[in-house]
């Protein structure tokens, strides 16, 4: 299975996954235009794209999904909840398959499931996919990170996982009291002990990659989050290879 970030943050996130002849999106949310250059950027031509699963309706993960569905006539995948919010509903030109959290589906090469995610938004999810012997999980935008979550991360080779905020440097920071109260409380973000406690619990034999997404550009810096991540992955005597996506750049492709 490889992997390609071509975004991550609330500037936009955009990722691509593949597993033998499949390659779908997981997120939109950059113009279709922007996203096309950066698939092309990488070799990858917009045209040989699947389907776009999409976790939920916010800007920074859709923006993007409904022209690049209609001109690249690939399907948007994505719960009930989401497709109303994003206008899905009732939309001739975006072929929609509805995904229900906890059942499995497939396109493909590649295997999937959702998993709902609490979250300020309709019906919010994050993603695994299976191929190649791979299991990778896809999970940003949620605020807590329960039992049930950490065992649907537990089997995952490789992890893309949000580390939102450093809690000192939000509480510190110029947000708003309630926006402060939104990200920090349990319907908003992960924070770097959070993410780091749940990848700690989590981390099993298979891991072998973690990737920390969705860095708040305000809230935190990558070695903050880096050394979370790291300090979980030696406390759970893990192998698995740390790093840390960036806004503008995404993370190198790689296999997972
Ligand atoms: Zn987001
Ligand atoms: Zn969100």
């Amino acid at each position: 299975m490889r992997v390609s970030i071509l975004a991550s943050g609330s500037g936009g996130n955009a990722c691509v996954v593949e597993s033998g002849r499949t390659r779908v999106l997981v997120d939109a949310g950059l113009s279709a235009r922007e996203i096309e250059r950066r698939l092309t950027a990488r070799g990858m031509e917009p045209d040989t794209i699947r389907g776009v699963f999409v976790t939920h309706e916010h800007n920074d993960h859709s923006s993007g999904a409904l022209v690049f569905s209609q001109r690249w006539e690939c399907p948007i995948f994505t719960t009930a909840g989401t497709a109303v919010a994003i206008g899905l509903e009732g939309n001739l030109f975006s072929p929609f398959v509805r995904i229900d959290a906890s059942r499995e589906g497939r396109i493909g090469d590649l295997g999937f499931r959702a998993f709902a995610t609490p979250h300020d938004a309709n019906e919010s999810v994050a993603y695994a996919f299976e191929g190649d012997g791979a299991r990778l999980v896809v999970a940003s935008d949620l605020g807590r990170a329960e039992e049930d979550f950490v065992e649907f991360l537990s089997e995952a080779t490789a992890l893309l996982l949000e580390f939102n905020h450093d809690e000192d440097m939000l509480r510190d920071g110029p947000y708003t009291w309630p926006l402060k109260q939104r990200i920090s409380g349990g319907w908003g973000h992960l924070s770097n002990r959070q993410s780091a406690e749940a990848v700690r619990r989590a981390a099993g034999r298979r891991l072998q990659r973690v990737v920390a997404t969705h860095l708040s550009r305000t809230n935190n810096v990558p070695p903050l989050a880096l050394a979370a991540l790291c300090e979980a992955l030696d406390r759970a005597e893990c192998q698995a290879i740390a790093g840390v996506a960036d806004q503008i750049l995404g993370f190198e492709t790689f296999d997972a």
